[in-house]
């Protein structure tokens, strides 16, 4: 983890895997929406590319003192390469990018406008999205509609990447998977104040799109393990305990169904396969119980072995914090 000088104000993050040709372009694009506005950095992270993508990072870095860049020793993908650049990042506001043109530096003052209002996240909002329709724009919106009904925070566009943060919004998320694209939810469950921008998109006329059909079914998968760690993770017995007790009371109403059929209508109960359900679905409620208390077991070692608290504090007035000699007898 790097210090703040004090100095950097913005810190554009830059994900990037075999981007060779669209690199030049985009520093300059970036250089001119930036130079002469903020103190900034860009911070280029090469997720492993093959491509001499590295070489050009490193005429930019040679010449331009703005410029770092991290390189990974073999590709980690989007989410680790993002998560890589925000704990490097300098600025007290970070604006993540895609490195491929779709996204237009241009959009950046009018993010940290937006930022500077007040709010903690900025997302950007591809209106007019240029990709195709049917394996990616159509998903995509299927997947903000989902992700905005279970997360309760809605955007209508959790994927695009050109994103304002404030930075220590992001050195409370840690990030797996797919799942940068969950900041804005995740951070606006601990309280934060989350805006939307419509930015501009462009189509991809260099390199190749990483990206198909199979990245939805990871983002909702994702998605589940998202919400169940925001609402359950500190109560998971909750959870599993609920769907035991709803397995107790199927098991519960099939048993008195068993024993009717069988005292009034003279139902053998052994051939009746509704008592195997009913023990099946017993068998389900223990199951269920044990496995919760499993995950609060789980649960303790997680938030204690990183010392994480389970909850988020704004700031703590105290006159003896600190500042004031704390004389300890
Ligand atoms: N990218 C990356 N690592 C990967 C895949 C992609 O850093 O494993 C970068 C890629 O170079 C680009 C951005 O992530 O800067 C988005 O990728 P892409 O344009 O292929 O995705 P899409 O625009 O379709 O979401
Ligand atoms: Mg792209």
């Amino acid at each position: 983890m790097t210090h703040d000088k004090g100095q950097t104000e913005l810190s554009v993050v830059v994900p990037l895997l075999d981007e060779q040709e669209n690199l030049r372009p985009l520093y300059d694009q970036i250089r001119q929406a930036l130079d002469g506005r903020y103190a900034y950095e860009i911070i280029f992270v090469d997720d492993g590319s093959t491509d001499g993508s590295f070489q050009v990072l490193e005429e930019f870095h040679d010449a331009d003192p703005n410029v770092r860049v991290i390189r990974f020793r073999k590709n980690f993908g989007q989410t680790a390469a993002l998560s890589a650049g925000f704990s490097h990042a300098r600025g007290g506001i970070v604006i993540a990018m895609d490195a491929d043109l779709q996204n237009d530096p241009a959009d950046i003052p009018m993010l940290v406008a937006k930022l500077r209002e007040g709010y903690d996240v900025v997302s950007g909002w591809r209106k007019q999205r240029h990709d195709k329709a049917l394996t990616r724009r159509l998903p995509s919106r299927m997947a903000n509609w989902l992700i905005s009904k279970i997360t309760g925070v809605k955007l209508h566009d959790y994927g695009c990447t050109l994103k304002a943060y404030r930075r220590e919004v992001l050195a409370q998320t840690k990030l797996y998977g797919e799942m940068h694209r969950f900041i804005p939810a995740l951070a606006s469950w601990s309280g934060a104040q989350i805006a939307e921008c419509v930015v501009n998109h462009r189509p991809r006329t260099a390199g190749v799109a990483k990206y198909g059909l199979g990245r939805t079914w990871k983002v909702i998968l994702d998605l589940i393990t998202v919400k169940f760690l925001g609402s359950f993770s500190t109560k998971p017995i909750y959870i599993f305990g609920g769907l035991g007790g709803l397995m107790a009371l199927f098991a519960f109403l099939l048993g008195l169904m068993v024993i009717s059929q069988k005292v009034n209508a003279g139902v053998d109960m052994s051939g009746n396969p509704l008592l195997l359900l009913t023990a099946v679905l017993f068998l389900t409620t223990i199951q269920f119980i044990l496995m919760g208390l499993l995950a609060e077991l789980l649960v303790r070692t997680y938030h204690e072995s990183q010392n994480r608290p389970t909850y988020v504090i704004r700031e703590i007035l105290d006159a003896t914090d600190g500042r004031g000699d704390n004389v300890n007898e």
